[in-house]
């Protein structure tokens, strides 16, 4: 029965839908299903016996203080945590341009809170992270779309799309989710560059910049965008708002992630998250940083980078050893996901019906589609699951792949 509430619903709920495959992924979460749908890190790496150990030294340290309200920018040493650990990437900054949020999914809400206009347009990548555009949805967003390829954003499509005036570029420069692809040193260069010849500011997304297996770190676009600018202070007043997250480093359940902007910037999100929920927990805060400080983080990542490492290596392995011809791949260098291509004429809905009653399961890659493409693509999550089950779910889905392909 309808309540009176459901003839009320605010016109902004009409694109907030969820979608049909998310049903289908509901079927997912049966015990025997090997998953590579969510974008789940993988629980073993989680660092209980620290969480543990800092829970007992906030309590001793502050004691009520850890269950109090406090400021909505975030807990001081935290915020300078970040700064710090930002300063050693290249980035210049200072605690001041720092706001604490409850992951970066409340990172992309506050800023459609803050930014957007209905009706506003965004440039995203085709594909982009689907949360994003969940985030923004909410506030009436429109987006357009520039071309990606094995090095990121297609520069000249972005400079074609330039002519529809949007509000911000959004950039995933490193292990893109949902593609896995990175932006090559070149393409974050050019884009800086066509973001400031158009007055156009970019937001760029990055919690998976420390998973990286092989190379070397490339400069984010935040950094690039401060030397380019070459300031001398050392507070950042720069094009690029940046995110991060302790999701993918220690552990998502803490809900933190971080916002680097100029101040004038932060100033008015904190306005639009005093609104939204006063401030990210005081306690989870203090732990977090109970944690990741005195050397634990770089240590830590460095364990994770490891065993991601070998999932990815796994993944990749099955999908050469058992994928028919016809369907293509990427290879990330780092993060969690590398996509797939199936020949033009398969649909990835279908496929995923099948890969269901084999007890297997992806996203497929519509859903990560602002314009409604890539109906022949999906999603490959390779840090959740253990190797052996990657190497039996490659084979299981590589057998409903050779089936559909056989069935005219
Ligand atoms: N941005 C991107 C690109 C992501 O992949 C994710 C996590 N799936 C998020 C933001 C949100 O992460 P969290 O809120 O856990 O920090």
């Amino acid at each position: 029965m309808q309540t009176l509430w459901a003839e009320r619903f605010a016109q902004r709920t009409q694109r907030m839908k969820s979608s049909a495959v998310r049903e289908l992924l509901k079927l997912t979460e049966l015990p025997d299903i090997i998953s590579f749908a969510g974008g789940l890190p993988a629980p073993e790496v989680f660092p209980t016996a620290r969480f543990a150990e800092a829970y007992q030294a906030v309590m001793d340290k502050v004691g009520a203080k850890a269950l109090q309200y406090s400021t909505t920018e975030g807990y001081s040493p935290l915020r300078d945590l970040i700064a710090q650990h930002s300063t050693r990437y290249g980035i210049r900054i200072e605690p001041d341009n720092v706001l604490i949020t409850n992951g970066s999914q409340q990172a992309l809400d506050l800023i459609g809170k803050v930014f957007l206009n209905p009706g506003d347009h965004i440039l995203v990548e085709r594909p982009t992270y689907l949360g994003a555009l969940q985030a923004w949805n909410a506030y009436q967003a429109e987006y357009i779309t520039a071309d990606t390829d094995g090095d990121g954003y297609v520069v000249e499509s972005v400079k074609t799309q330039m002519r529809s005036g949007p509000k911000f570029i959004y950039a995933l420069p490193n292990f893109q989710n949902p593609s896995g692809v990175t932006m090559s040193l070149e393409r974050r260069h050019a884009l800086i560059d066509v973001a400031d010849h158009y007055g156009v500011p970019i937001l760029e997304d990055d919690p998976y910049g420390q998973l990286r297996y092989e190379d070397e770190h490339l400069p984010s676009l935040v950094t690039l965008d401060s030397q380019f600018r070459s300031t001398d202070g050392a507070q950042y007043s720069g094009n690029v708002i940046y995110l991060s997250t302790f999701s993918k480093t220690l552990a998502p359940g803490i809900r933190l992630g971080w916002i680097i902007a100029p101040v004038e910037v932060i100033q008015r999100l904190v306005q639009a998250k005093q609104g939204a929920d006063l401030h990210s927990g005081t306690l989870n805060q203090m732990l977090a940083y109970e944690v990741a400080s005195g050397g634990f983080l770089d240590q830590h990542v460095k364990h994770i980078r490891a065993v991601y490492r070998e999932r990815r290596d796994t993944m990749l392995a099955a999908l050469d050893a058992h994928f028919p011809e016809g369907v293509t791949w990427t290879r990330p260098k780092g993060g969690l996901f590398l996509w797939l291509t199936f020949p033009p004429h398969m649909d990835a809905t279908e496929v995923l019906k099948a890969a269901v009653a084999e007890k297997v399961a992806f996203v497929p890659g519509t859903s990560f589609h602002a314009d409604g493409g890539g109906r022949n693509t999906a999603r490959l999550n390779f840090s959740n699951a253990t190797p052996e089950h990657i190497d039996e779910g490659v084979k299981r889905l590589a057998r409903c792949l050779k089936q559909l392909l056989a069935t005219p």
